[in-house]
This record gives C-alpha cells, sequence and structure tokens, in this order.
C-alpha cells in the first residue's frame, strides 16, 4: 500500500489530487480532511467516524484523538485551533523563560529589523 504524507500532499496539492486511502473520498474541498499529526497521515473524516480507529489509517502508528487535526478548518473550528495554538505558544514561552529568565524571545527575526527601522550601533 503507498503512503502518501501529508508533506508531499501540501507540497503538490493543486497538482496531485488526494484520494482518501480508506474511502477513496476526493480531497476538493467537498469533504472534510484530517490529519495525524503524530505521524503526517491524511485521511478523509469521513473515514474516521466511521471506522473509529486504534491504529493511524496510514501507518498502523498511535492515534490519538486529540491529534487529529482537521485540514482548511472554518469558522468556530478554526477559532478553537487559533486557541489551542496560542495557549501552546504561551506554554512554550512561560516554559522557556523559566528555563533561562533573561532570554525572552525565541530564535524569529525582530520584525523591525526586517523593516529597516532599527539602525545597528
Ligand atoms: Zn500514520
Amino acid at each position: 500500500m503507498d503512503l502518501i504524507r501529508f508533506d508531499d500532499v501540501y507540497k503538490d496539492y493543486n497538482e496531485t489530487p488526494f484520494l482518501c486511502p480508506i474511502t477513496s473520498l476526493n480531497m476538493n474541498g467537498s469533504y472534510p480532511f484530517v490529519v495525524n499529526w503524530e505521524c503526517g497521515c491524511v485521511f478523509s473524516e469521513k473515514a474516521l467516524q466511521e471506522l473509529k480507529p486504534e491504529t493511524c489509517h496510514g501507518c498502523g502508528g498511535n492515534i490519538d484523538k486529540a491529534n487529529i487535526i482537521q485540514l482548511n478548518p472554518e469558522g468556530e473550528l478554526l477559532k478553537e485551533y487559533e486557541a489551542k495554538v496560542a495557549e501552546e505558544l504561551l506554554a512554550k514561552k512561560a516554559k522557556k523563560s523559566a528555563a533561562k529568565a533573561d532570554i525572552v524571545e525565541g530564535p524569529s527575526v525582530n520584525p523591525e529589523i526586517e523593516k529597516g527601522n532599527i539602525f545597528l550601533q
């Protein structure tokens, strides 16, 4: 069985139509698809609802409902995800500042420097 990884699907999204490996549903926007965040396998939400798998459809690995993320979420679900991400970022930051009190920011580039508003002294 060919495994289609989320990475490949993402890159070739416009050229390679993706079919759910379980239900053969087409990923054309008509059906919700989900990704198993733990391994990157993608399948239709329908497959998940109908089969209620104990292992991942794609790779036979672990599957945890908490790690099933819907692709292209809209409305309430999108807001839910955004809140979750913000929460995780805060948690990471808290962890970081607890470990090294003098480091405030991660490795991200200061946007002011990118805009050219800060001159090196
Ligand atoms: Zn998998």
